[in-house]
């Protein structure tokens, strides 16, 4: 199939555009490395796509290019089958200081990618919603039918970006599915995140620092889990219209993951604690049911497994990925 990645470049969509080329899908990468944090993350991710097309029938092609060029967009998606849209100003706290740049980006980003698609008469967009769209909890674990209101910028953008998708499918009847990711981490992983920042700076002998007092809890999402997801919405028309929580279910409070980092690496260390920042959602916690009745979706690793598998990527690519970590 012909697929288009946007944010292909990314930590996700990277990862997504590897296993579709690697399974002989035909990818296109539309990013335009937006430098929210290093540069060589995203190369390297490109590298590791052609990589995986040069070893199978499949092939992989990168373009540099924004969203909101929406001439781009047409001539992209003219030969698409299916549009994966990871592109995004991702992080809560970047919001908090750019909402406009996050409105642009986010909302009217995907709505041109709506628009372009529906021309080109797609047979379906996958659209990369958030966890962030819940904010305020009013239970625990949240389905899809709880109230959304979002405590940033970036959650409100995907709140806002959701409902086009949705709209977009009932009006036009563009199949598009939009997929509430609670915290993703795994190899490649955004180097700003909190996991990546705990075991580089256990690595290298110093305290894990925690924002808050590490009660905040947190649906850690292993990135194969997201990957496998999305390659099953390849073939199956059955979350058509639908908006679809995926996560962990296995919810774990920030300082507990700090500790376990810890106890793995150096069980000498202390834990800092440091002020909590702003926007940041109290708790996050899904209930997948619906994704595993529409698509037998089951996540496959604890936190602690995942973590473990984290940080054994993380010492085999030292070397090269420790110098891009954010903060540590
Ligand atoms: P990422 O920042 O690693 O990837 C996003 C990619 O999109 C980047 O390579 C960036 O250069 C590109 N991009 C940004 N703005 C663009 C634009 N205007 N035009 C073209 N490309 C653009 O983030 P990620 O963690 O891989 O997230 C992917 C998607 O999943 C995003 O939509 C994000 O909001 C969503 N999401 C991520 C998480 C998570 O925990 N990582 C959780 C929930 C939702």
């Amino acid at each position: 199939m012909r697929l288009l990645v946007t944010g292909g470049a990314g930590f996700i969509g990277g990862h997504l555009a590897e296993n579709f080329a690697r399974e002989g899908h035909d990818v296109t990468v539309l990013d335009n490395l937006e430098p929210y944090y290093d540069r060589r993350l995203k190369e390297h991710n490109i590298d590791v796509g052609r990589t995986a097309a040069s070893e199978s029938d499949g092939s992989y092609e990168f373009v540099e290019g924004n969203v909101t060029d929406t001439s781009l967009l047409d001539e992209l998606l003219t030969d698409t089958d299916i549009v994966y849209h990871q592109a995004a100003q991702a992080g809560v706290r970047t919001s908090v200081d750019h909402p406009k740049k996050v409105n642009e980006y986010n909302v009217v980003g995907t709505v041109n990618v709506l628009d372009a698609a529906r021309k080109a008469d797609v047979d379906r967009v996958v659209h990369a919603s958030s966890s962030s769209v819940y904010g305020k909890p009013e239970y625990l674990p949240y389905d899809e039918e709880h109230p959304n209101e979002p405590v940033s910028p970036y959650g409100a953008s995907k709140v806002a970006a959701e409902q086009y998708v949705r709209v977009y499918n009932e009006i036009y009847g563009l199949p598009t599915v939009s997929l509430r990711y609670f915290t993703v981490y795994g190899p490649r992983m955004r180097p700003n995140m909190a996991i990546s920042n705990f075991v580089s700076r256990c690595l290298r002998g110093k305290p894990p620092v925690v924002y808050g007092d590490g009660t905040q809890t947190r649906d850690f999402t292993y990135v194969a889990d997201i990957a496998r997801v999305n390659e099953t919405l390849l073939s199956t028309s059955e979350a058509d219209g639908e908006t679809l929580n995926i996560g962990s279910t296995d919810t774990i409070d920030v300082l507990t993951l700090a500790e376990t980092v810890r106890d793995t690496i150096d069980p000498s260390l202390d834990i800092q604690f440091t002020d909590r920042r702003e926007g940041d959602a109290e708790h996050t916690h899904a209930d997948v049911s619906k994704a595993q009745r529409l698509l037998d979706y089951a996540p496959t690793r604890s936190i602690r497994e995942g973590v473990d598998e984290f940080i054994d990527w993380y010492r085999e690519n030292r070397d090269w990925y420790e110098p891009l970590v954010v903060n540590s």
